[in-house]
């Protein structure tokens, strides 16, 4: 945990993991970036509409029995609505998103591309491509746009930012790939049962 204040308000800052890359006041709303001398403000600002989720940031709980900490979360709009998704850490394990979706949750981890992928445009719906030696049956493609977020992230994704998608299966996995300004994430999971969901209850002292 390391201090800092917000260099848009002023406002005290814990920063609360170390690969933290992207900060959000919860004052002010202005999304900052870690850089090697300090938080440096991009002029962007995040603030959401809350809306009902059994998650929120700071919320600590179990994902099918493993401790996790909610950092952050961002929220994408697309053509029939908009998805969050929030960015956990575990004790001794990689991060991961957990997307929720009208009240569904999926959770994904980020993995390696290794090999080229189709160009957005040729990918399409009811078809099959190999994605880093995965066959995907491509089941959605859109495009989306981060409406705002919250929290800590270990990366850059700035509000207004648009990214292409698309999703799909392969054999009992869910497969999202989203490409943004600058790079491309390949993310596999699995649905979560409710029941594998569990949050902590918060202590009131
Ligand atoms: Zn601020």
């Amino acid at each position: 945990m390391k201090n800092m204040n917000c260099p848009a308000c002023g406002a005290p800052m814990s920063i609360k993991h170390q690969f933290v890359k992207m900060v959000t006041c919860d004052f002010c709303g202005q999304v900052s970036l870690m850089t090697d001398s300090g938080l440096d403000p991009t002029g962007r600002t995040a603030k959401l509409v809350q809306l009902p989720s059994k998650l929120y940031v700071d919320a600590t709980g179990k994902l099918k029995g493993k401790a996790f900490r909610v950092m952050g979360r961002l929220r994408y709009q697309y053509e029939s609505g908009f998805w969050d998704e929030w960015f956990l850490t575990f004790d001794g394990d990689k991060p991961g998103w957990l997307v929720e979706d009208e009240g569904s949750f999926t959770f994904y981890m980020k993995q390696a591309l290794t090999s080229a992928l189709p160009a957005f445009e040729a990918v399409a719906v009811g078809s099959t491509i190999p994605v880093a030696n995965q066959q995907v049956f491509i089941t959605e493609k859109g495009r989306a746009q981060i409406i705002g977020g919250e929290g800590q992230l270990a990366f850059t994704v700035l509000p207004g930012e648009r990214v292409n998608y698309f999703n799909g299966t392969s054999g009992n996995n869910l497969v999202s790939v989203e490409f943004s300004e600058d790079e491309i994430d390949y993310l596999v999971g699995r649905p979560i049962q409710h029941e594998e969901l569990v949050v902590d209850e918060e202590n009131y002292y």
